[in-house]
Protein backbone atom coordinates (compact mmCIF):
# COMPACT_ATOMS: atom_id res chain seq x y z
CA UNK A 1 0.00 0.00 0.00
CA UNK A 2 1.37 3.80 -0.90
CA UNK A 3 1.00 5.42 2.31
CA UNK A 4 2.72 8.06 0.57
CA UNK A 5 0.01 9.16 -1.30
CA UNK A 6 -1.43 12.77 0.78
CA UNK A 7 -4.37 12.63 2.45
CA UNK A 8 -7.72 14.05 1.14
CA UNK A 9 -8.53 17.63 2.13
CA UNK A 10 -10.78 17.56 5.81
CA UNK A 11 -13.07 19.86 4.54
CA UNK A 12 -14.51 18.40 1.57
CA UNK A 13 -14.70 15.07 3.37
CA UNK A 14 -16.27 16.36 6.41
CA UNK A 15 -18.50 18.38 4.44
CA UNK A 16 -19.76 14.99 2.43
CA UNK A 17 -21.58 14.10 6.01
CA UNK A 18 -21.91 17.52 7.96
CA UNK A 19 -23.16 20.52 6.79
CA UNK A 20 -20.46 23.21 7.97
CA UNK A 21 -20.68 27.03 8.04
CA UNK A 22 -17.70 28.83 8.31
CA UNK A 23 -16.61 31.63 10.57
CA UNK A 24 -13.76 33.04 10.17
CA UNK A 25 -11.20 30.08 9.93
CA UNK A 26 -12.88 27.40 11.06
CA UNK A 27 -15.90 25.84 10.41
CA UNK A 28 -19.10 24.45 12.37
CA UNK A 29 -21.09 22.03 11.91
CA UNK A 30 -23.57 19.40 14.22
CA UNK A 31 -21.97 16.94 15.40
CA UNK A 32 -22.01 13.29 13.99
CA UNK A 33 -20.56 11.35 16.89
CA UNK A 34 -23.37 12.68 19.42
CA UNK A 35 -26.69 14.25 19.60
CA UNK A 36 -26.99 18.14 19.43
CA UNK A 37 -28.61 21.18 18.13
CA UNK A 38 -26.22 23.66 18.20
CA UNK A 39 -23.38 23.02 16.38
CA UNK A 40 -19.96 21.89 18.40
CA UNK A 41 -17.96 19.88 15.63
CA UNK A 42 -15.08 21.95 14.63
CA UNK A 43 -13.41 21.83 11.45
CA UNK A 44 -9.48 22.99 11.38
CA UNK A 45 -8.32 23.43 8.18
CA UNK A 46 -5.04 24.87 8.66
CA UNK A 47 -3.85 21.80 11.06
CA UNK A 48 -6.38 19.92 8.64
CA UNK A 49 -8.10 18.76 12.17
CA UNK A 50 -11.28 18.34 13.52
CA UNK A 51 -12.70 18.36 17.20
CA UNK A 52 -16.34 17.97 18.85
CA UNK A 53 -16.57 20.32 21.79
CA UNK A 54 -19.76 18.27 23.06
CA UNK A 55 -18.31 14.97 23.05
CA UNK A 56 -14.61 15.19 22.97
CA UNK A 57 -14.00 13.44 19.45
CA UNK A 58 -11.00 14.82 17.38
CA UNK A 59 -8.52 14.22 15.11
CA UNK A 60 -7.52 14.30 11.56
CA UNK A 61 -9.77 12.96 8.49
CA UNK A 62 -8.66 9.28 9.11
CA UNK A 63 -9.69 9.50 12.46
CA UNK A 64 -12.89 11.09 11.35
CA UNK A 65 -13.48 8.11 8.72
CA UNK A 66 -12.67 5.72 10.93
CA UNK A 67 -15.43 6.76 13.70
CA UNK A 68 -17.98 7.43 10.93
CA UNK A 69 -17.57 3.71 9.05
CA UNK A 70 -16.34 2.10 12.32
CA UNK A 71 -13.81 0.70 10.46
CA UNK A 72 -9.65 0.74 11.58
CA UNK A 73 -7.08 2.29 9.91
CA UNK A 74 -6.28 0.81 6.86
CA UNK A 75 -9.96 0.31 6.12
CA UNK A 76 -10.13 4.22 6.55
CA UNK A 77 -7.47 4.79 4.09
CA UNK A 78 -9.16 2.31 1.37
CA UNK A 79 -12.20 4.49 1.99
CA UNK A 80 -10.36 7.62 1.48
CA UNK A 81 -9.52 6.45 -2.08
CA UNK A 82 -5.64 6.03 -0.65
CA UNK A 83 -5.99 3.00 -2.38
CA UNK A 84 -6.76 4.49 -5.26
CA UNK A 85 -10.41 4.86 -5.24
CA UNK A 86 -12.49 8.65 -4.51
CA UNK A 87 -13.74 8.79 -1.38
CA UNK A 88 -17.56 9.81 -1.55
CA UNK A 89 -21.46 8.80 -0.79
CA UNK A 90 -22.11 5.48 -1.70
CA UNK A 91 -24.74 5.34 -3.88
CA UNK A 92 -27.61 4.81 -2.01
CA UNK A 93 -27.02 7.98 -0.10
CA UNK A 94 -26.60 10.02 -3.08
CA UNK A 95 -29.47 8.71 -4.34
CA UNK A 96 -31.45 9.91 -1.55
CA UNK A 97 -29.88 12.86 -1.18
CA UNK A 98 -31.50 13.27 -4.66
CA UNK A 99 -34.90 13.04 -3.18
CA UNK A 100 -34.25 15.21 -1.01
CA UNK A 101 -32.88 17.82 -2.69
CA UNK A 102 -36.13 17.06 -5.26
CA UNK A 103 -38.79 17.02 -2.73
CA UNK A 104 -37.48 20.99 -1.37
CA UNK A 105 -37.67 21.87 -5.16
CA UNK A 106 -41.24 20.19 -5.20
CA UNK A 107 -42.72 21.92 -1.77
CA UNK A 108 -40.67 24.90 -2.61
CA UNK A 109 -42.85 25.55 -6.04
CA UNK A 110 -45.92 24.64 -4.01
CA UNK A 111 -45.18 27.02 -1.99
CA UNK A 112 -44.47 30.08 -4.02
CA UNK A 113 -47.82 28.83 -6.30
CA UNK A 114 -49.49 28.83 -2.82
CA UNK A 115 -48.63 32.30 -1.47
CA UNK A 116 -49.61 34.02 -4.96
CA UNK A 117 -53.07 32.39 -4.83
CA UNK A 118 -53.58 33.76 -1.36
CA UNK A 119 -51.94 37.58 -2.27
CA UNK A 120 -54.50 37.25 -5.30
CA UNK A 121 -57.43 36.10 -3.23
CA UNK A 122 -56.30 38.87 -0.74
CA UNK A 123 -56.47 41.64 -3.13
CA UNK A 124 -59.67 40.36 -4.90
CA UNK A 125 -61.62 40.72 -1.79
CA UNK A 126 -60.24 44.36 -1.42
CA UNK A 127 -61.89 44.62 -4.19
CA UNK A 128 -64.77 43.76 -2.83
CA UNK A 129 -64.90 45.69 -0.30
CA UNK A 130 -64.24 42.67 2.15
CA UNK A 131 -61.33 42.08 4.38
CA UNK A 132 -58.23 40.51 3.55
CA UNK A 133 -57.93 37.39 4.55
ZN1 LIG B 1 -19.75 15.29 19.37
Amino acid sequence: MNITLSKPDILEIIQQHVELKQKGARYWGLCLFHTEKTPSLMVDTERQTFICFGCGVGGDVVTFIRKLHGVDFRGALTLLGMSGKPYGPSPELQRQRELIKDYRRRLQAYEDRLCGYLRQAASANNKYGQRPM
